[in-house]
């Protein structure tokens, strides 16, 4: 069965848009809506799926516009029983899969369709694939794009003019571009403004079409409002275009009282020790000086706020380099290094050997990090499951 047809009868209502070009092309896959209180990138993709209906505009491969928690849009809430962008792990799927259908949660539901949709496009495409989330924040700020640090994603993300977060990944339980990326495919996060503000909407809809320009989905003559879309970006973000890192997340339980000073917003430094919030009855002050990062105003979220650092453009330069001459290789060399397993795709590093080793260090390498226990993180690379290959042809590789 083609896939229009499949696409048609099991997810008519969850698809904002599908065009299925007659040339051979790659495969863009739009999420909006992913939390429901955030319909911005929804509203942006119906809009440009409009302006193709109503021009001829000729393209290469496919496109797909899906609406992310369904039930929680309508609502407009961010979730109605659990948070759909931190189910995406693989024990938790297999979870879900096994649930009898009265012990399903609403999102539970909507993860199992999406999985479905996900692996109908993968089975039926042939790439490359990209993968782009659309979300909104509580409080303002520029727009910005999140990756795993994967050079696919990096590379490919440089070329919008927003600020790029790297690594919030590894503070978060599964987001679902998490997962797209455990799969090797080139995925990532736009954050286009605050809730329901026009502002993001906009951003979205130039996003959306500056990545089909440069992913090579649209043909060459119809790039007419690049720079329009473009400039659009540019000046939302100030003429901010750096990279940054996560250096720290304040974490919320479900049941705390948590409340942000007003006046805060993403991107604003802040000092050491500067009053922040207020959570279940204590201030909260900045343990460290940096920079502010997705404060919460409103009441569901498992984060208070991140603080950012600036990631210097020398230190991506040698990061590109040193995953280029794959130096990973070299690492088991060093006293409490060793591969995870036979496949060499992980690292354990124990701790008590190699505390003289930062974080920061395996980041350069293209490794992700997670906490095993007290002595001993588990450092998956990125570059290893990453299908580069895939996207060798694209002209931004
Ligand atoms: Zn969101």
């Amino acid at each position: 069965m083609a896939i229009t047809e499949v696409i048609r009868q099991k997810a008519a209502k969850r698809i904002i848009g599908h065009i299925q070009g007659k040339v051979q092309g790659p495969t863009m896959v739009f999420f909006g809506g992913i939390h429901g209180n955030e319909p911005s990138g929804v509203e942006a993709l119906q809009e440009v799926f409009k302006e193709f209906e109503t021009h001829s505009i000729s393209v290469k491969g496919s496109m797909y516009g899906i609406l992310g928690n369904m039930p929680a849009l309508f609502q407009k809430q961010r979730f109605l029983a659990r948070d759909l962008n931190r189910l995406w792990t693989k024990p938790e799927i297999e979870r879900i899969q096994t649930l009898a259908k009265d012990q399903k949660t609403p999102e539970d539901e909507e993860l199992l369709e999406l999985l479905e949709l996900l692996n109908t496009i993968l089975e039926n495409e042939t790439g490359p694939f990209y993968f782009i989330d659309f979300h909104t924040t509580s409080s303002r700020t520029l727009p910005f794009i999140t990756i795993n640090d994967a050079m696919i994603n990096r590379k490919f993300a440089k070329l919008f003019p927003v600020p790029i977060i790297l690594g919030i990944e590894e503070y978060l339980e599964g987001p679902l571009l998490s997962y797209i990326n455990t799969k090797g495919y080139l995925s990532l996060g736009f954050e286009s403004g605050q809730h329901f503000t026009e502002e993001a909407r906009i951003n979205t809809v130039a996003f959306i079409w500056l990545s089909l320009q440069y992913s090579g989905f649209l043909k060459e003559a119809h790039v007419a409002n690049e720079v329009d879309h473009y400039a659009q970006l540019q000046s939302a973000a100030r003429h901010n275009r750096n990279f940054y890192e996560v250096i720290e997340r304040y974490a919320l339980e479900p049941e705390d009282k948590f409340s942000m000073k007003p006046g805060f917003e993403s991107f604003g430094k802040i000092e050491k020790n500067t009053l922040l919030a207020s959570h279940n009855g204590n201030t909260v002050h900045a343990s460290q000086s940096g920079i502010l990062f997705m404060p919460l105003y409103q009441t569901l979220g498992g984060e208070g706020f991140f603080i950012v650092r600036l990631i210097p453009k020398s230190i991506l330069r040698i990061s590109a380099y040193v995953r280029k001459i794959k130096a990973d290789r070299l690492l088991t060399l060093l006293p409490g290094v060793s591969w995870a397993d036979a496949s060499k795709e992980r690292l354990m590093v124990n701790l008590k050997v190699a505390r003289f080793f930062s974080k920061a260090f395996f980041h350069l390498m293209g490794f992700r990090n997670r906490v095993v226990d007290k002595t001993h993180i588990l450092m998956n690379n990125r570059e290893k499951t990453a299908k580069n290959e895939m996207y060798e042809d694209s002209t931004w590789y």
